[in-house]
């Protein structure tokens, strides 16, 4: 759906990408919604934005991690690169 702009569930050719998808933070402020957070007293880390493309006839979703490339592996608790078995 990223690269065809077509829904593959219903064919349809109207897509809405939405490049940030909103979390509530604890103060009930809005936040991006991402893959992992470290929280540190200063700040906090956030890693790994989530992206949206929806389709507009059936509301099918496709969740993207921006950049995944770059997320740090070893900084998120419990996460590993797993690749196609032999
Ligand atoms: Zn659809």
């Amino acid at each position: 759906m990223r690269r065809t702009h077509t829904c593959p569930k219903c064919n349809h050719g109207e897509i809405l990408f939405v490049p940030q998808i909103a979390d509530r933070d604890d103060d009930d402020t809005v936040r991006p919604l991402v893959v992992h957070v470290v929280h540190l007293d200063y700040k906090d880390l956030e890693m790994g934005s989530l992206q949206a493309y929806i389709c507009r006839g059936c509301g099918f979703t496709e969740l993207y991690t921006k950049d995944a490339a770059q997320l740090p592996v070893d900084k998120i608790p419990g996460a590993k690169i797993l690749k196609p078995k032999a």
